[in-house]
């Protein structure tokens, strides 16, 4: 089925002794500076197989700069990353080969503006893995169709939606067939009427078992999906608990700031 296509992620090619415990995503006392601003401060991480774990926190705590350090898109001072076991290197073939494990979608829905809606999504499988055309075809329909836009396919970026865009987007970071699936915002940038569109796409994938880290402002999706809530505040993990404790208990007087201010 369509479904089975997205969830064909992890164990095939892992060496792990015991893949099931091994942390898809770990994060071992990251620091990282911009000059003199100290924006992850001594940061542990740990996120399980299957686990969807929400980043809450005000703008410039450092949710974005974690994202982009767990694919390597930013440099980390101090700590380590492993990606399902394997620290993440500076550079090289291994950094490239980790990098695919880790799907990324972002804000802005950053689609190649000059390809069509399928050539988005094949274009990872046959260049960066190898894949015949006709298999990268079949492959990206079923993923189009998944996520709700395989009508689009020989569109360009341009004449779809924001929401259906930020869909593609979805289906072209799965394509890859990552073991983590990492959202920064993903519907900060859309119309609201095209929000639930994404976060339903979303849901559906963490109904399915994809391990998902997920930066948002969406209350609701932090209550109906995570099943942990992270709360950052100037480069600190200050809190983490479920989504049920943080939202009706939360403990540090930053996170019940930043909840009263959402009312
Ligand atoms: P968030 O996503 O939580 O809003 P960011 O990770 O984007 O926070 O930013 C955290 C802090 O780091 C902010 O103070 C921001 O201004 C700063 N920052 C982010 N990117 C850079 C950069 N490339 N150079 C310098 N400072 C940066
Ligand atoms: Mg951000």
């Amino acid at each position: 089925t369509s479904d089975s296509v997205l969830v064909m992620s992890t164990d095939s090619h892992s060496n792990s002794a015991n893949p099931d415990l091994t942390p898809i995503v770990r994060l071992s006392g990251v620091n990282k500076h911009y000059g003199h601003l100290h924006v992850l401060q001594n940061i542990n991480l740990e996120v399980s197989k299957g686990e969807v774990v929400v980043v809450l926190g005000p703008s410039g705590s450092g949710k974005s700069t974690l994202c982009r350090t767990i694919n390597r898109l930013e440099t980390i001072d101090t700590g380590s990353i492993e990606i399902d076991g394997k620290v993440l290197p500076e550079e090289g073939k291994m950094l490239a080969k980790l990098r695919a494990d880790v799907g990324m979608v972002f804000q802005s829905f950053n689609l190649f503006a000059h390809k069509t809606i399928l050539e988005n999504v094949t274009l990872g499988p046959i260049k960066a893995k190898g894949m015949k055309k006709s298999d990268a075809d079949k492959l990206a329909m079923s993923l189009l169709e998944r996520v709700g836009v395989a009508n689009q396919k020989d569109k360009l970026p341009a004449q779809l939606s924001g929401g259906q865009q930020q869909r593609v987007a979805i289906a072209r970071a799965l394509a890859m067939r990552p073991k983590v699936m990492l959202f920064d915002e993903p519907t900060s940038a859309l119309d609201p009427e095209m929000i639930n569109e994404v976060l339903d796409t979303m849901i559906g994938l963490a109904k399915e078992g994809m391990t998902m880290i997920v930066v948002t402002h969406e209350m609701g999706f932090a209550r109906k999906a995570a099943d942990r809530v992270i709360f950052m505040a100037d480069g600190l993990i200050v809190e983490e608990s479920t989504p049920d404790k943080f939202f009706t208990n939360p403990e540090s007087a930053r996170a019940k700031d930043f909840l009263g201010k959402l009312i």
